[in-house]
C-alpha cells in the first residue's frame, strides 16, 4: 500500500490514531534503555488497533547475542498483554539521522505485528525531532510472511537435514 494512502486512511478513519502520543511514549521509554556496552539508547512504542500503546527499550547484555532491540521488546510487551493488530510503530533514538528498524525487527513486525495483509506505519525520530515516516512494506521486501505455515517450515527443515 502506498505510504500516502496509508496515512490518509489512518488519519481519517481511526479515532485511536495519535502519532504524537505514540512518539512521545517511545521518547519517554528510551531513557529506561539498558545500554552499558554501546551507550546507544533506543525507545519504541506500538499503537494497537484498540488504541493502546505498548513501549519497549533496547536491553543490552554483557553477552551481546542475548541483547534485544527496542522494537521487538515493544512488540513483546503488547503480545504479553494479548494485543495483536498494530497500526504503527514509533522508534526514537539520539542519532541525527533517525534510526530505522533493523532487519530482524522488520521480520518480527511482519510475523507478529501485521494483522492480515495490512501495512504498518513506522515513524522514526532522531535528535532535534527530525523524522522519517515510512512503512513495513517500504522497508521489508520479502521475508517470511505471516501465513507461512509451520508445516512448510518443518518440511524445509527436514529436507535440509537429509542433505
Ligand atoms: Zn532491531
Amino acid at each position: 500500500m502506498p505510504l500516502e494512502e496509508l496515512l490518509t486512511i489512518y488519519a481519517g478513519e481511526r479515532p485511536q490514531w495519535d502519532v504524537e502520543s505514540l512518539v512521545q511514549a517511545a521518547r519517554k521509554v528510551k531513557e529506561h534503555a539498558s545500554a552499558p556496552l554501546s551507550r546507544f539508547k533506543v525507545g519504541a512504542a506500538v499503537l494497537t488497533e484498540s488504541g493502546k500503546i505498548f513501549e519497549g527499550c533496547n536491553t543490552e547484555c554483557l553477552i551481546p547475542v542475548l541483547s534485544g532491540c527496542a522494537e521487538r521488546n515493544a512488540i513483546n510487551h503488547a503480545l504479553i498483554h494479548g494485543e495483536r493488530g498494530y497500526l504503527a510503530v514509533a522508534v526514537v533514538s539520539d542519532l541525527y539521522t533517525p534510526l530505522l528498524p533493523c532487519g530482524a525487527c522488520l521480520q518480527y513486525m511482519q510475523e507478529f505485528a501485521r494483522e492480515d495483509a495490512r501495512d504498518i506505519l513506522i515513524i522514526c525520530e532522531g535528535r532535534n525531532s527530525s523524522r522519517i515516516v515510512t512503512s513495513l512494506d517500504e522497508l521489508l521486501k520479502g521475508g517470511f510472511s505471516p501465513d507461512t505455515s509451520v508445516r512448510d517450515l518443518q518440511q524445509s527443515f527436514s529436507w535440509s537435514c537429509e542433505e
